[in-house]
């Protein structure tokens, strides 16, 4: 539960934390890395944390990777993490479907990227779209009349870069035409950070877009839905109260965490001020906070 003001992570709840966790689950973007810029001391907290036999889970709601491509990043920056570790939400998008006995014939429309349509094929699902339709045009002639594949019975929207009136037209018939199409958003975030420097429009503004001309509401897979964490907790086998979830972000991270009954850490070092968390209409509070996860370093 959280606390009604949430407590600086001092020396002793610090080790308080550690000592009553067994699995840290981390957000990557603000508290991992900003971009493709690793922050200060990450690699060294985490080696620690392992040191000390920690689980380590990593849960981004960033769907333009795989977790192939994910364990790729975090090996190039130089920190060892497996696929097995990584939950994106590109891949809670498949197990999603797959949960769900998606039936196989059926295919899979996607407006995002790469890793929704690898995540897709590597659970047996026939992706269309992605980045191919990213250079793909309609004419927009009075007798124009768009085809779609009448055998879409999902459309999966994230982030997507190479958005376009295409896409738009394709996932919209397919949701209203197709009989049962399922409506599926990786994630529902705002903005996020598509270079290190600057945040851009997130997979919200796609999947606004989408829920828009088809009056309909997407099923949101990626934080702070339970449905991630449902599907962790399958394979892991820990108790919720045994689990710190550590992020930037209140209303996905620090929810995400709260909802399962984890503890809550939040780090200073992406999209949450000092002053957001202290401003009393702030509902959703951690139980702890402090300025970046290397503190523990530093603290411990
Ligand atoms: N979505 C996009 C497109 C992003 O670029 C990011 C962060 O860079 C996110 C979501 C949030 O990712 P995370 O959940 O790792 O903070
Ligand atoms: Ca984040």
């Amino acid at each position: 539960a959280a606390k009604a003001v949430p407590e600086l992570l001092s020396p002793q709840n610090a080790r308080l934390l550690l000592d009553s966790t067994e699995a840290f689950l981390f957000d990557c973007d603000g508290v991992i890395w900003k971009g493709d810029k690793l922050i200060d001391g990450v690699s060294e907290t985490l080696d620690l944390l392992r040191s000390k036999g920690k689980k380590l889970v990593f849960v981004t709601n960033n769907s333009s990777k795989s977790r192939r491509q994910y364990a790729e990043k975090f090996n190039s920056l130089g920190i060892a993490v497996s696929e097995d570790e990584i939950f994106s939400s590109s891949f809670a998008a498949a197990m999603f479907l797959k949960v769900n006995d998606f039936p196989q014939e059926k295919k899979v429309y996607v407006i995002g990227g790469e890793g929704i349509l690898e995540e897709l094929q590597l659970a047996g699902f026939t992706g269309l779209g992605g980045p191919e339709d990213g250079k793909k045009t309609v004419e927009l002639k009075s007798n124009c009349f768009f085809e779609h594949d009448k055998s879409v019975g999902a459309v999966v929207v994230g982030i997507d870069p190479y958005i376009n009136y295409y896409k738009l037209q394709y996932g919209t018939l397919c949701i209203r035409e197709n009989p049962g199409c399922l409506f599926i958003a990786t994630n529902l975030d705002a903005v996020g950070h598509m270079t290190d420097l600057q945040e851009w429009p997130g997979a919200g503004c796609m999947v606004g877009a989408i829920s828009s001309s088809t009056e309909k509401k997407p099923m949101v897979v990626g934080k702070p839905s339970t449905f991630m964490m449902d599907f962790l907790l399958q394979k892991y086998h820990i108790n919720t109260s045994k689990m710190c979830m550590v992020g930037d972000r209140l209303d996905t991270d620090i929810l995400f965490g709260q909802n399962a009954g984890c503890k809550t850490l939040l780090v200073l070092s992406g999209v949450t001020t000092q002053a957001i968390l202290q401003d009393p209409s702030n509902k959703i509070q951690p139980d702890y906070y402090t300025s970046k996860l290397s503190d523990f370093l530093r603290i411990l």
